[in-house]
């Protein structure tokens, strides 16, 4: 898959590798219960590219960086680059969580 470099944010490829298989019966109404699908028989086929899309998504690593000097906008200036590293390490969930936490 193609992502963004979380340090330069050009584009760089992210090799996935994931297998999966998904049980599909035919019954009366759609119903998906995450193991099996089922589809109604009056339509008789199903669209598989969420899933596939899921799986390939949930395969890409957390943090996904060219491999070190392979970075593309090596013009910006060190502290410039740290600090934009960090704000993307930070996870607003995390802050939102924090002032939860403190509140109390
Ligand atoms: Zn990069």
């Amino acid at each position: 898959m193609e992502v963004s470099c979380d340090r330069c944010l050009e584009p760089m490829a992210c090799p996935i590798d994931a297998q999966s298989t998904l049980k599909v019966v035919m019954g009366d109404e759609y119903a998906d219960d995450g193991d099996m699908v089922t589809i109604p028989e009056r339509e008789g086929t199903i669209n598989v590219a969420w899933n596939i899309y899921e799986l390939a998504a949930l395969q890409i690593p957390l943090r996904h960086v060219h491999p070190e000097g392979e970075c593309k906008s090596l013009t910006l200036d060190s502290s410039l680059k740290e600090e934009k590293e960090e704000i993307h390490e930070t996870d607003p969930r995390w802050e939102e969580l924090r002032k939860i936490v403190n509140r109390k």
